[in-house]
């Protein structure tokens, strides 16, 4: 199954080359999938829970889960995972597969059309086996009332002819497993929402979960890394394992060509600069919405639709994707009136702050 297929992750508008028009800022950076990354490239993702990662408490309670239903010899509750893209929802999915000892079928929200698509993949499945149904929050309404009674009562409703002679018979299923992944929680509908037994919410990864990550990664793909050389990548990498991977392998084919190919801090440092990759650890589309609040907007407050506007992206998409890494990392600030730039902001994107007599100039208390 190819990237595309799987859901699309081509990057957004809006990408920008870097100075010397040789590499795609957007793309070394994007939480997305991009390129050769495709959802089922195994090398890098870990197959057993206790090689996965941090999420400590997300891997507690699937542990539990786990054990549970293999005890019960039944299949596993069904399981949503929600967050922003490349935190490991999918990893988790393939994992519990794997944990369990069942086959996994992949698919994702915009790629099933009709409802004849998911009735193929329903019916296929083995007692105890896995949909994993990514971008959920992208299905059909008619797929969504489909999938309603598969959850419930694992039984299809089948519907022959049309117009006044159609005939409907139901079809029984295996009892199986549905894991679904969002980006946008938001969005789901709230019976969609009920019909999930477990509900995990993924949050970004502090830097040293992300420098295990890196140290991991490099061990399977046998690059000579120092634990330095592994913290700059991590800081670097907006909090998400997949653009850590992805780092990890640029600066290696940089360590490569301009050293003896191991990664230090030295080699690290050169090499994400050479790539133009922030090292705040934003992305592209964090520095436009930050210079769009400050620019356009005088600092805010301003309310997520004119930002959305001003930015080219969809409004609940930078309020789940982008908002939550800007927030906790202290650049953007919600208010009850809106959304402000910290002092932060500023001093990130070289702007003088703004004068105490500004309506922005309280924000910042002594600013000025
Ligand atoms: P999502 O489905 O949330 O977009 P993925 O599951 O595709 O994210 O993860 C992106 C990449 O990051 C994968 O290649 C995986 O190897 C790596 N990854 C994600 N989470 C972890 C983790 N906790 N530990 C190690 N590697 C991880």
């Amino acid at each position: 199954m190819s990237a595309d297929q799987f859901g699309g992750t081509a990057p957004g508008p809006g990408r920008e080359s870097d100075r010397e028009g040789q590499l795609d800022r957007t793309e070394v950076t994007t939480p997305e999938m991009v390129g050769d990354e495709a959802p089922t490239d195994f090398s890098l993702r870990p197959e057993r829970l206790e090689d996965f990662v941090g999420q400590a408490k997300v891997k507690e309670s699937l542990s539990v889960y786990i054990q549970a239903a293999l005890g019960r010899g039944e299949a596993l509750d069904h399981t949503l995972f929600y967050g922003p893209p490349g935190l490991g929802k999918t990893t988790l999915a393939l994992l519990l597969a794997h944990e369990l000892g069942v086959n996994i079928k992949l698919t994702s929200g915009p790629v099933l059309e009709k409802p004849g698509d998911l009735a193929g993949l329903l019916t296929n499945l083995a007692p105890r086996d896995i949909l994993f149904i990514d971008e959920i929050h992208r299905l059909r309404p008619v797929i969504e009332e489909f999938l309603y009674p598969a959850m419930e009562d694992y039984r299809i409703e089948i519907r022959l002819g049309d117009g006044p002679r159609v005939e409907t018979f139901s079809m029984k299923l295996e009892r199986f497993t549905l894991v679904g992944a969002t980006t946008r929680f938001g969005l789901l509908t709230a019976p969609m929402r009920a019909r999930f037994g477990v509900v995990e919410r993924l949050g970004f990864y502090p830097t040293d979960e992300l420098c295990e990550i890196v140290l991991r990664s490099a061990g399977l793909l046998e690059i000579p890394i120092t634990p330095d050389g592994a913290s700059e990548i991590a800081r670097r990498s907006r909090g998400t394992p997949r653009i850590a991977n992805r780092l990890l392998r640029r600066v290696r084919d940089f360590a490569e060509v301009r050293s003896d190919g191991t990664i230090d801090a030295d080699t690290a440092v050169q090499g994400l600069t050479l790539l133009n990759v922030d090292e705040y650890g934003l992305d592209e589309m964090d520095g436009r919405v930050l210079r769009a609040i400050i620019e356009t907007f005088d600092g805010g407050p301003v309310g997520l639709n004119s930002l959305a506007v001003a930015v080219g992206e969809d409004a609940g998409t930078l309020e789940e994707v982008y908002e939550p890494y800007l927030i906790q990392n202290g650049y953007l600030q919600r208010t009850s009136r809106g959304r402000t730039a910290t002092k932060k902001a500023y001093e990130r994107f070289g702007y003088s702050l703004p004068t105490p007599e500004s309506p922005q100039g309280a924000l910042f208390g002594d600013a000025g």
